[in-house]
């Protein structure tokens, strides 16, 4: 056969018939420990010899479909899955700081990263670098010899906007430093970043991935392409593990020596395990990826559409109409579609976004992206409500602000439903 396609691999990357019981779907192994054959194959299971199932937290049958599928859904190595999208941020950067040192940051991230980096990561010492994602020079301006990567988000939230992820790797590899893609907003349906050049993907699989907004879950995908040996800023992959004998895991693991550190030493030792049934929920929510996907692009569109010839909206924000800002970049990294989430202005200001929510009847009020249902959020009454007004504005959540999530329900009645609540205000 030849190589499956995107759509196939969806459904069948990773998983077999159950070799215990022929079970055609990934099982629930819904156990905390497996046994050992005898004392040797656990020796050489704890001293990273053999690969093989000791305990959840470390590894499950499960989650190592999750896994593979998720690897080759983005065409790398290997992957990691964790229990949420701030988990795989947190072992990925774990893997690669150290006190003191720094990473470079995109300003246009998920409101949870930004707290994320600029202050849990504050009690860690690790150094957020803030930069424009559209100004390149501003990027390798914030660049020092205590850098370690750089971070972005394919598709950023909350305006959608479309990064050029071709540009950033190439700063980022003249830095010899890998570049992190969030890659949860466009999913491997619609944007491969490591085709484009980055290093390692992380997503919350909370979102699109899973799908039906019923499971957390987080993954870490190694794109096998970085050098960690080039010289010693990655002592975790480059230098001998007392955890482990002395074992140099770029040396032992080569190109998915990456995603082993984030298991061996991150997972294991910060936690954050996915459990077994959020990881079937996930599997199963990803072998429609590709059909939801379009759904929610396609019905993103036409709403988009719609509302910009709306007499009661200033402005709409959506890589996927022509003139957008990103509408260009998106032709490039996402040709399929610009994702589910936009935001728009209302011209009535603040009064005009907190009484549209509130009329709203098929959509949900409420701070998630990526579910079948579609979603709102008035962003200046509830996220960013704690900040002045200029802030608010800056951070691209002004008091006329609207995000959307469009979910897959049909188009018309969600177009109906905007309509009925516009008309309200
Ligand atoms: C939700 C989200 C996260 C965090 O993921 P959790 O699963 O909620 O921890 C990170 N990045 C983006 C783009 C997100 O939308």
């Amino acid at each position: 056969m030849s190589e499956p396609k995107f759509e196939t691999l969806a459904i069948h990357a990773g998983a077999q018939p159950d070799p215990a019981t022929g079970a055609r779907a990934t099982p629930i192994y819904q156990t905390t420990s497996f046994v050992f054959d005898d004392v040797d194959h656990a020796a050489s299971l704890f001293g990273l010899q053999q690969f093989g199932n000791i305990y959840t937290r470390i590894m499950n049958p499960t989650q190592a479909v999750l896994e593979e599928r998720v690897a080759a859904l983005e065409g790398g190595t290997a992957a990691l899955a964790v229990a949420s999208g701030h988990a795989a941020q947190m072992i990925v950067f774990q893997a690669l700081m150290r006190p003191g040192e720094e990473f470079v940051a995109s300003r246009k991230l998920y409101g949870g990263s930004i707290n994320q980096f600029g202050h849990a990561f504050k009690s860690f010492d690790w150094r957020v670098k803030w930069a424009d994602p559209f100004d390149l020079a501003d990027i390798e301006a914030q660049i020092t010899e205590k850098t370690k990567a750089i971070f972005i988000e394919s598709i950023a939230n909350p305006g959608g906007v479309v990064l050029d992820i071709a540009a950033i790797a190439k700063i980022a590899h003249r830095h010899k430093l890998p570049l992190i893609v969030d890659n949860t907003m466009a999913t491997p349906y619609l944007c491969r970043p490591l085709e484009h050049g980055a290093d390692i993907v992380v997503h919350s699989l909370t979102k699109f991935m899973g799908g039906h907004g019923n499971s957390m879950g987080g993954v870490i995908v190694d794109g096998g392409s970085f050098d960690w040996s080039a010289d010693d800023r990655y002592p975790m992959l480059s230098e001998p593990r007392p955890e482990y004998n002395g074992i140099v895991l770029h040396e032992t693991f080569g190109n998915f020596a990456f995603a082993i550190a984030c298991r061996v030493l991150g997972l294991r030792d910060l936690g954050p395990a996915i459990s077994p049934f959020n990881a079937f929920m996930i599997l199963t929510g990803i072998e429609t990826l590709p059909l939801r996907m379009q759904r929610h692009c396609d019905n993103a569109l036409t709403v988009a559409e719609h509302l910009q010839g709306h007499e009661q909206v200033a402005w709409v924000s959506y890589a996927g109409l022509p003139g957008d800002l990103s509408h260009e970049r998106m032709q490039t990294y996402c040709p399929k579609g610009a994702g589910a989430v936009f935001t728009f202005g209302l011209k009535g200001g603040y009064e005009a976004g907190v009484k549209f929510v509130e009329a709203l009847e098929l959509f949900s009020h409420l701070a998630n992206i990526g579910d079948t249902r579609s979603l709102v959020i008035h962003p200046a009454s509830t996220t960013h409500r704690q900040l002045a007004d200029d802030q608010k504005t800056a951070a691209g959540a002004g008091p006329d602000v609207v995000r959307l999530s469009i979910g897959i329900e049909e188009v018309s009645d969600i177009i109906a439903d905007l309509d009925q609540a516009l008309a309200k205000i």
